[in-house]
Order: C-alpha cells, then structure tokens, then sequence
C-alpha cells in the first residue's frame, strides 16, 4: 500500500501536511532525517505512518514517560499495535511486552531513553530487526536546550552497537541553530535530510495584556469560556498553589501541577485534565513537555516565562488540533524581577563548569529581555514571535491582541513624580530603603503597623496617592521598575531604590508614558474585549455539543483520553457535515477505516437521533 492511501485510510486524512511527505520519504529509503516543526504540526505520522510500511520494528525514544501510555493508546484506537517500556511496568508486563517484541508483535515500541541500557533491553534489541528510530524531542539531547536529559546522551552509542543501524529520525519543535546543530552531532545523524517548516501557528490568537488585577481578569477569561479546556502556567509553585485554590474558590474545575507534588498526586492531576475531568490546569513549566491532549483551547500565562522559546512552547500546547485557540500572557512589570531572580537562583546543570555556568546565565538573561522585549511591543506579536525565531513575517499579522486593537499613550508624569518622591524621601530617612510594600502604605496614607513602626505618616508624602487603588498605584511602581526609574534590589528583603534617571523626570521635566489599550468599538458593543474565536456555524454547535458528550462517554468506557477517540475538529468536521452512511463517515476528516469500524454505528446514531428531534421541532 502507498503512503497516502494509507494515510487515508488508517490516519483518515486527506492530505500531507507541509513537511510530513520528504521526511516520511527519506526514511522509508532509510535516511537520517531532523524534523522541525512546531507543536500540533504532526510530527508524530512522520515516524507512525514509515513504522506501518517498514518490515522491522520502529522504536520511538521519548523522554515522556508519562505520556507513553496515552500515546499506544491513540496507537490502538487506530488498529495499529504498539507498547511501551518504562519504570511504571510492573516485572510482568515488562516482561511480556520484551516477549512480544521478540515474537514481532508490535509496529512501533516506545521507550524511556534510561531503558536503552537496561540488560534485557540490549539483549533484545541485538536480536530483533530495527528498522527505524525515531528520537521525539530531540532538542532533549541539547544542554543549551530547556529541557535538557541526560538519557539523551547515550542514544547515539546504543544505535552504532546495533547489528545494523537504523534510519534515525529525530524531531523537535525548537527552532534555535544551536540547539539543531546539537542534535546531530549528539546524536550521531548521519547526512540527514533536514525539514524546517513555518513556525507560525495561524490558529493560534496571540494577546499580552497588563489586567489591573490578574486573578480577576483570569475569572471573567474562563467565565467566557465555560467549555473550554487550557492550561495557565504560573512562575512558582507557590503561585500554582495560589491562583488554583483561589479559582477552585471560585468554583471553577481546577487541578495543579508542580515538581513539589508527589509523583502519584502529579500523575493523577494530570491524568484529570488530560481525561477533561479537571477543564483547567494550572501548573509550573514543569507540566505539559509533550501533553498530548490536541483540545486545549487556550494557554494563559500568569507570569512571564524566562524566554521566548519555552513561551512558544508551553503557549503552542494550544489548539494541537487546529481549532482557534488563544494565547494570553498576563504581563506585570515585577514578572521581570521573579524571572530575573529564577536565573539568577536556578537550578544549576551539573554537567557544566564554572566558566560556562556564567555564560549560561548571561545568556539566559539576553533572553529574558527579548521575552520583555515581547511584553512591552506595540507591534504585531505573531511577527515579534516570528522574528524571534528567524523566520520572515508581515508586519500586521491582523489576528493578534496589537494587531486588532489600537494602543493609546497616556501621560502618566505626575502619578510618577509622586511615587518618586516618596521613594526619594523614603531614602533621605532610611538610607537603606524599604520595601515596595512600605512605599505602598506611605503613598496610600494607610494606617498599617509598618506605617507607625518607620514613622511614615510624618514624610510630606504621605497619602498623596490615597486616591488612586493599591493595585494601580503597583502597577505605577512597576512600570518606573521596567523603564528603569526606580529599581529593586537583589536579595531577600528586596528594596525600592532610586536609579539616576528619576533625577530627570524629578528636576528636568522628563515625561512619562504608558501604552494602554484601547477598546475596539465592537468590543465596547460586547461590553469586553474577548468577541473573537470561532463559532461552529449556526446548529451544529448543538448537534458538537451532543457528539462530545457520546465521545466523552466512549472515551470513558474505553478508559482512554477524549481525544485519543476524534479531536475537537474531527468532531466539528462530523457536525458540519451529519453523515448518514458508513461511507459518508469515512468523508470526516481524522475518520480512517479501523476507527470508522469501531465507532460509525454510535455515531452515525447519535446524529440521526440528533436530525429527528430537529425535524419534529418544525
Ligand atoms: P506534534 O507532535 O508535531 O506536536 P501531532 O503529531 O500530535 O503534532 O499532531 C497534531 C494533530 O494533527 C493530531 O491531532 C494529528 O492527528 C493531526 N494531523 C497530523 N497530520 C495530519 C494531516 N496530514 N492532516 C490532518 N491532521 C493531521
Ligand atoms: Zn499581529
């Protein structure tokens, strides 16, 4: 059988997407290959659909153990039979799934790159034919990656001690030279044809925004979208704990994930939200690295990431499945200082020297200007994003939060003179300083303990802002941070402090300003600003509605994930197009014949119930 009848028939689509027909070419004629795609582009058919058409096993590294399981299971739902090895197998079933292999049970077999050393693993891989391996997340091998993996070094030695090498693929959604170069010459690739595709993301509604409040403004993001399912990730686990509590207070259905969970706490939270029992993760970046769940209809940062490329990364974990889906960064110029502090106190890579540590850090501070860099443009964020990762864009992309709404420049000199000279009096009494919480409590004229204990209800300053809200007058303090006027310092008791340049703005009449957005005149219609995504064409939003909840139950019975049954466009293709016919069900894009045989006769029923009911209301 060919590559796209068989596309067609297992997978159920029509066409290749751009780069999946060379890179499946190339190692069908069993060429190395390195696939740079960004996430939801398919990377996975590049190797899925080669392992059907080649005579040996293809064995698939992954660094995910947590995912493995989901993965064989979408394997299974598509008739095509697969396992996986890694520490959650109890003895037996490791031992069954190593005979298996042997007896050539299995097209494709996943492993946890820790395994490939493992005795009986090595053993078998010397008897059996390898046909194909395919390295996911390859930029794991990089220590100039994120999300670097020791594993991932002994790749290449266990392929050259096979009886014969395979085609190795190896893929990744990150795009920086550095980290490409490093993937082939770690992992050993020999020649390999080389497929970068376009890093944009169409599907995909970029917006920054700087909410007076962030926990109100994420409550009135998820009101208007009961339904949907996504991810906020936030800087600390502390904050994790924070906003999934407070929106669990607010009865919406949270979960959280962070490395200070236990592992069988972590595996269940995630297990709810991949299973949509739990609509909304809030997690730390230590979630999601190949979160194989294609409906996530949206990704709100609480905070800033540290760079571009985990922000493109954990934003793009939305809309997998092609439908519209929205990428909100909840920027606050004080993010600035918890990603600075994150570097500055991070992990350290015991694999580097000193030498190279400080230049790691440098490096990583580079980046988080350009992450800031991002927060603060005007201009079209999709093209910001695009550059970033050097590919070309237009200058107005026309679906991003600065492309569709105008940005309006606000003289802002006199409430920063205010804060200044607080801060500047502040420091005549206390030349050490206090910190920003203090000259909060002063400008607001509050009657705190801290207030009586430094005596700074005496300063001349006091109160002059009683006016203006605590969170407003923050929000002042740190957009004088951002533009370098005032600055905090480093350490456990941060401090507010003067910078050389408030001296102009103080003495000189240097003005102030800010951008704030302004709203579009439809969206002051709407009464809010979020009126853009998609709505599935008149009446086959009800008949969606029905075909999940059948979807949710069959996924439930099956005890696999909802989408590892049909992704949301599956399901939106299926309303729109109401097959009455086998036949006519094959038509649904993401519909292939073993699905279509397991799951036609539910389906095809539901929407016939679905169009009678219909009939009988005209
Ligand atoms: P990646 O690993 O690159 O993040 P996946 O392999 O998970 O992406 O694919 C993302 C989604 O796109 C999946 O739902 C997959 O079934 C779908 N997909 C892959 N190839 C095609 C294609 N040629 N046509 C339509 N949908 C596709
Ligand atoms: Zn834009």
């Amino acid at each position: 059988m060919d590559k796209l009848e068989l596309l067609r028939q297992r997978f159920g689509y029509d066409a290749f997407r751009p780069g999946q027909q060379p890179l499946i070419d190339a190692l069908l004629q069993g060429r190395d290959v390195l696939g740079v795609m960004p996430t939801g582009a398919g990377k996975s058919i590049c190797y899925q659909l080669p392992a059907l058409l080649l005579p040996g096993l293809t064995i698939v590294i992954s660094p995910l153990i947590s995912l493995m399981k989901d993965q064989v299971a979408a394997l299974t739902q598509l008739g095509i039979p697969s396992a996986f090895l890694n520490s959650t197998l109890d003895a037996q079933s490791y031992c069954d799934v190593l005979r298996g292999a042997r007896r050539g049970a299995y097209k494709l077999l996943y492993v946890a790159p820790e395994r490939l050393e493992a005795d009986r693993f090595q053993e078998l891989a010397q008897d059996i034919e390898i046909s194909l391996a395919a390295v996911d997340e390859a930029h794991c091998v990089s220590q100039w990656g994120q999300d670097f993996r020791p594993g991932y070094l002994k790749i290449a030695a266990f392929l050259d001690a096979l009886p014969r090498r395979p085609a190795v693929g190896a893929f990744t959604a990150t795009a920086t030279a550095q980290v490409r170069d490093d993937i082939e010459r770690l992992l050993g690739l020999r020649e390999p044809l080389r497929v970068t595709t376009g890093f944009d993301r169409p599907n995909l509604f970029f917006d920054v925004v700087r909410p007076k409040s962030k926990d109100a403004y994420l409550r009135q993001f998820l009101s208007e979208r009961p339904r949907a399912s996504g991810i906020v990730y936030c800087a600390t686990r502390k904050k994790v704990e924070a906003v999934c509590d407070g929106l669990q207070r607010h009865g919406f259905s949270a979960t959280r994930y962070h490395a200070g969970l236990s592992d069988q706490e972590r595996l269940d939270n995630q297990e709810r939200f991949v299973y949509d029992e739990a609509r909304i993760m809030v997690a730390t970046n230590a979630f999601g690295m190949g979160i194989d769940k294609s409906n996530v209809g949206f990704v709100v940062h609480y905070n800033m990431p540290k760079n571009m490329e985990s922000y493109y990364q954990e934003a793009g974990r939305a809309g997998r499945d092609g439908s519209p889906a929205r990428c909100v960064l909840l920027y606050a110029p004080g993010d600035v200082q918890t990603a600075r502090f994150l570097i500055q106190n991070g992990e350290d890579n015991e694999l580097v020297r000193e030498e190279e540590r400080e230049l790691l850090r440098q490096r990583d501070l580079d980046r988080l200007d350009q992450m800031t860099a991002y927060c603060k443009t005007t201009g079209c964020l999709r093209a910001c994003i695009l550059r970033y990762f050097g590919e070309r864009a237009p200058e107005r992309c026309g679906s991003c939060g600065n492309c569709s709404g105008a940005l309006e420049e606000r003289d802002i000199t006199v409430e920063a003179q205010k804060i200044l000279s607080g801060v500047a009096r502040v420091e005549k009494r206390f030349p050490s300083s206090l910190g920003v919480s203090s000259i909060l409590d002063m400008l607001r004229g509050s009657r705190s303990q801290k207030v009586r204990h430094y005596a700074l209800d005496e300063l001349s300053t006091y109160g002059i802002m009683k006016d203006i809200s605590r969170d407003q007058v923050r929000t002042y303090i740190d957009l004088l941070i951002q533009e370098g006027y005032l600055c905090l310092t480093a350490g456990t008791y941060p401090v507010l402090r003067l910078c050389p340049s408030a001296r102009q703005v103080l003495f000189h009449g240097e003005k102030v300003t800010c951008l704030c957005r302004v709203p579009t005149d439809a969206e002051l219609a709407a009464g809010k600003r979020e009126t853009r995504e998609k709505a599935p064409a008149a009446g086959a939003e009800a008949l969606y509605e029905r075909l999940r909840e059948l979807r949710g139950r069959l996924a439930h019975e099956a005890n696999v994930p909802a989408y590892v049954v049909f992704s949301n466009v599956t399901l939106a293709d299926m309303a729109a197009k109401r097959p009455a016919t086998p036949e006519a069900f094959l038509d649904v894009s993401g519909v292939g014949e073993f699905k279509a045989q397991k799951y036609a006769t539910p389906f095809l029923a539901e929407i016939a119930a679905w169009l009678e009911e219909e009939e009988a209301k005209v």
